[in-house]
């Protein structure tokens, strides 16, 4: 098989120009319009209305109004046989997400559908979790009150409220998927901002879950538009709670603008220098594979993604020769064509900022072993890249590129393997290769970061917290710790 078809829908559903979707209705209108542009041809999708502070005051009232009415008094029963319904819902359109997803971001048609998969399965997680959310009961621990009287004391977990996401381009669907799913399971109320790249397919989300599902009108909303709008939610007093994800500059903005409103909760998964370090015991084979799922997916556009591989001084040669007869292999372009293994870049200053990483390390001194450039003619298409960097301080062991840059550096001991790994602001993920188990749990021991993998790179499980250490972000995602995020804890004292 080859370029796949697009279905009849997805047309269809692009030529209806939507724009918003609020209180279980689209919308069309707007004074600024957002161009939607597919990153494999060039050519404009759509394009459709952005929205500016009416539609902000419009989805807030709308998520306000049905969390004070509606769901907070929907039973967890009841929220938990929704999000199974959803689940269901989303798998029956997975091909039509999946190739709206696929035209507005150059994700490979196979990842796309991968995306919608997993987005199924943190719904079905957070459907088990709304009929299991309790505080605990706590027996007295100090001297009575004044008047001798004891009491008893437990705390309750309540829904925080509406809550306000803000998301990025490169796994729009999944990631706002997540969040809503806990956020719906512990009773809140979900408005989402997608980025002004990927603004299509989380309205045909929202329109399923209201249409299909039936999850009442107001419980889920989009509204789309640029980084202002994002702050216009911010800035709105019953937005009780903001979830970004996106880079570490923006989440700064958001964290400082969020403390200013009144201690606004916030939670932020920001971007990632993520390290790879694999020791000289490890097969070189399974090294180069290791490799290529660490740093390649999604053309490097994942967060956890790895981007600086540090290889023991006495097989790294004999790596990135394998690596780069393995990248010649690969092969790129539309991603809508099955048998091709590597998309475009998803957007257009994304595409020139890395080109202007390749400048810079030029001008550096590293070693550009392959890659390095744009692929000739039409899309935002790079070559997979392979650089020897000359310093651990070069800019392409420092700075997040976001893209599909593998940039390399030797090491001789664990000790200076721990400091190179560290040796950045950021903490998401990062990884140990090694046969020697011990070698391995001591190394993660040491390592900075909110994942460490062993032997493996970017897998992740709903149940096993996701999250930055350092400048990557703050709280965490997926298991307990989500329904932490989207419950305020209450403690109750009874005087007996
Ligand atoms: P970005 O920070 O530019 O934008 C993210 C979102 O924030 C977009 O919706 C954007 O419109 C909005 N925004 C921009 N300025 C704003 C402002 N001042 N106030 C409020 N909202 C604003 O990020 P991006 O380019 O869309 O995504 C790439 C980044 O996201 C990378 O750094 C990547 O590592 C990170 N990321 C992190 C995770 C994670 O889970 N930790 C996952 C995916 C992506």
């Amino acid at each position: 098989m080859s370029e796949i078809k697009l279905l009849a829908e997805v047309s269809a559903f692009i030529k209806n120009r939507y724009a918003h979707y609020i209180d279980g209705k689209f919308y069309t209108e707007g004074k600024q319009t957002i161009t939607v542009i597919n990153p494999a041809t060039e050519e404009i999708i759509t394009t459709i209305a952005a929205a500016d502070q009416t539609e902000v005051n419009q989805a807030v009232e709308a998520a306000y109004n049905a969390f004070q009415i509606t769901w907070r008094n929907v039973t967890p029963e009841g929220r938990q046989n929704y999000l199974l319904k959803l689940a269901d819902a989303l798998t029956n359109h997975k091909e039509e997400l999946a190739q709206i997803d696929t035209l507005c971001t150059g994700k490979l048609i196979g990842v796309a559908r991968f995306e919608i998969e997993q987005s199924c399965s943190f719904l079905r997680y957070y459907a088990g979790w709304a009929t299991k959310i309790s505080g605990e009961t706590i027996s007295q621990t100090s001297q009575p009150s004044m008047s001798g009287e004891g009491y008893t004391g437990f705390t309750r977990r309540e829904p925080i409220g509406v809550v306000g996401a803000i998301v990025p381009w490169n796994f729009s669907v999944m990631i706002t998927v997540w969040k809503l799913a806990a956020a719906l399971a512990c009773g809140c109320t979900f408005i989402v901002k997608p980025s002004e790249f990927t603004p299509l397919s989380l309205l045909l989300v929202a329109k399923i879950a209201h249409e299909e599902v039936g999850i009442p009108a107001g419980v889920i909303n989009v509204i789309n538009g640029f980084g202002h709008i994002g702050q216009a939610l911010i800035d709105h007093p019953k937005v009780a709670k903001i979830s970004f994800t996106g880079s570490m500059a923006t989440g700064a903005k958001i964290g400082e603008a969020c403390v200013k409103n009144n201690i606004k909760r916030f939670t932020l998964e920001l971007g990632g220098k993520n390290a790879a370090g694999f020791l000289a015991d490890v097969d070189i084979d399974k090294a180069v594979q290791g490799i290529i799922e660490a740093g390649l997916g999604h053309q490097g556009q994942i967060c956890a993604s790895a981007e600086r591989f540090y290889v023991h001084e006495s097989i790294i040669d004999q790596v990135i020769e394998k690596l780069v007869v393995a990248l010649k292999a690969i092969k790129i372009g539309s991603p809508l064509n099955t048998n091709n293994q590597f998309g475009p870049l998803s957007n257009k200053p994304h595409f020139e900022k890395i080109l202007s990483f390749f400048d810079k390390a030029r001008q550096e001194g590293d070693e550009i072993v392959y890659g390095g450039k744009a692929v000739e003619g039409k899309g935002y298409y790079i070559y997979p890249t392979v650089i020897r960097a000359k310093s651990e301080d070069s800019a392409l062991m420092q700075e997040e590129t976001f893209g599909p840059v593998l940039s390399f550096f030797p090491f001789k001991t664990e000790e200076e393997l721990v400091h190179l790994m560290n040796d950045t602001p950021y903490g998401l993920t990062a990884s140990i290769w090694t046969n020697n188990l011990s070698k391995a749990i001591r190394l993660v021991e040491e390592i900075e970061a909110g994942t460490v993998w062993v032997n493996m790179h970017i897998a992740l499980d709903p149940s096993i917290s996701f999250g930055g250490a350092k400048g990557s972000g703050m709280g965490r995602e997926f298991g307990s710790e989500f329904i932490h995020a989207y419950t305020e804890l209450k403690a109750v004292m009874i005087r007996y």
